[in-house]
């Protein structure tokens, strides 16, 4: 899905706008990470969290490298990115743990 402004308006290439943008669209999701590209590749990091380099950056040829959807998928729940090409930033969305309970599958019932 392609949104575009109308007129001369210039939208935001602020994360927080963005977030508050991609939420609304897509309540109730919530954003778990971002990636910032015209800032230099700054995002949401798990790893330099627990103290631990940072294997996101660099070329994917390089060992150890992890592409960023993975982490985000794996370690922050995260399930749905939004890419905002004006801006080069992504967001990335999960859902709440109550929806996610909500549609997990239920083990049948034994009926005896
Ligand atoms: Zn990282």
């Amino acid at each position: 899905m392609l949104l575009e402004s109308a007129g001369s308006s210039r939208a935001s290439e602020i994360v927080a706008d963005l977030r508050n943008v991609a939420e609304a669209l897509y309540h109730p999701f919530r954003l778990v990470a971002y990636w910032d590209a015209q800032a230099g590749g700054r995002h949401t990091c798990p790893q330099t969290d627990r103290g631990e380099e940072c294997p996101h950056e660099g070329p994917p040829e390089e060992s150890g490298h992890v592409p960023y959807a993975q982490t985000v998928e794996m370690e922050l729940e995260g399930s749905l990115e939004l890419y905002f090409p004006h801006a080069e930033v992504s967001v990335y969305l999960g859902a709440p743990a109550t929806l996610v309970e909500a549609i997990r599958p239920r083990r049948p019932t034994k009926v005896k």
